[in-house]
């Protein structure tokens, strides 16, 4: 397996009033073909920002993203239009992001529409195709979004990332609206799908509850930055950071012998705008200690394929 997709030194800021945003503040990853990295943080820490940058939905501030080894902020408009084909993204809110007065047959036929690929029987026949592909009913073609669950509506929603035949997904919280019995559903449904299709995800999530189902390696951010990365297993077995520890004491153990202590962490995120010095996680860390204030914990690999940036480690 080779990286399809290569995160190098991303930077997106923005500027609001005569400050700096910095949204995504030094994104550095791999993606292997086949693989799923789940890219987990609190609402506000980048990680939106992040995928939509990596699929150059935003322009960078610096940095770069290789996809197959190139550069896409590199490519011209045409080359990137024909690169739109493979990398798709599925969003978070199915309601919001179909048009209530399009039928599901123009909504997954837009993409064949924009691309000038398909159209007329042939077209028809595909969305019929993707909407069993997706466990729908293929007679349910001329249907309006309001006809569905909130399920169904995000299924309608893959069958569109699907249409094109794509090899990269972000998919950017696609079960934080969901009700929690349908969630594993549409986990499974991805997972189906990337076996049979030869999908690689970015799967971005706003807690660890979820994530560890469909998730190779898991990238956890905070206020922009990038806080650790493991794979899924060691992660929630030996989580390194103290915020990930914090997120994880939060995700309820099936198992009634584990017990896991809570950590409630003191405070909220503080503001992008005007990030804490030093480790960006201090003022709500239960060990920081002086240097944390001072010194940018460097980014380190502490165990095989296992990293973080804490004090605690360096
Ligand atoms: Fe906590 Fe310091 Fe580690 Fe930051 S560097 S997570 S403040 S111990
Ligand atoms: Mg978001």
């Amino acid at each position: 397996s080779y990286p399809l997709v290569q995160v190098e030194g991303l930077k997106k800021y923005f500027t609001v009033g005569d400050k700096k945003l910095k949204a995504v503040d030094g994104l550095n990853l791999d993606i292997f073909e086949g693989e799923t990295v789940g890219l987990v943080g609190e609402s506000g820490c980048g990680k939106s920002t992040a995928g939509r940058t990596m699929i150059r939905l935003h322009e960078p501030t610096s940095g770069q993203v290789l996809y197959n080894g190139k550069n896409i902020f590199d490519k011209s408009e045409r080359d990137m239009s024909r690169l739109r084909k493979e990398i798709q993204m599925i969003f978070q809110d199915p309601y919001a992001s179909l048009n209530p007065r399009m039928t599901v047959e123009d909504i997954i036929g837009e993409p064949f529409a924009i691309h000038h690929t398909l159209g007329g029987k042939k077209k028809k026949e595909r969305i019929k195709e993707l909407l069993r592909l997706v466990g729908l009913q293929a007679d349910h073609i001329s249907r309006f979004p309001h006809e569905f669950s909130g399920g169904q509506r995000q299924r309608i929603g893959i069958a569109r990332a699907l249409a094109l035949d794509p090899k990269f997904i972000v998919c950017d919280e696609p079960i934080s609206a969901l009700d929690v019995s349908i969630q594993a559903q549409i986990v499974n449904l991805l997972k189906d799908l990337q076996q049979k299709m030869g999908l690689t995800y970015l799967f971005i999530a706003h807690d660890l509850s979820m994530v560890k189902y469909i998730s190779d390696r898991i990238l956890i951010m905070y206020l922009g930055k990038m806080i650790e990365l493991a794979a899924s297993e060691e992660l929630y077995e030996d989580p390194l950071h103290p915020y990930t520890k914090a997120l994880l004491s939060s995700v309820p153990i099936p198992d009634p012998e584990v017990k896991r202590e809570r950590i409630i962490l003191k405070g909220d995120v503080p503001s992008p705008i005007d990030p804490p010095s030093g480790c960006v996680f201090r003022t709500r860390c239960p060990a920081a200690m002086d240097i944390c204030a001072q010194v940018v914990p460097v980014w380190q690999e502490v165990r095989t394929g296992h990293f973080t940036a804490c004090h605690l480690y360096q």
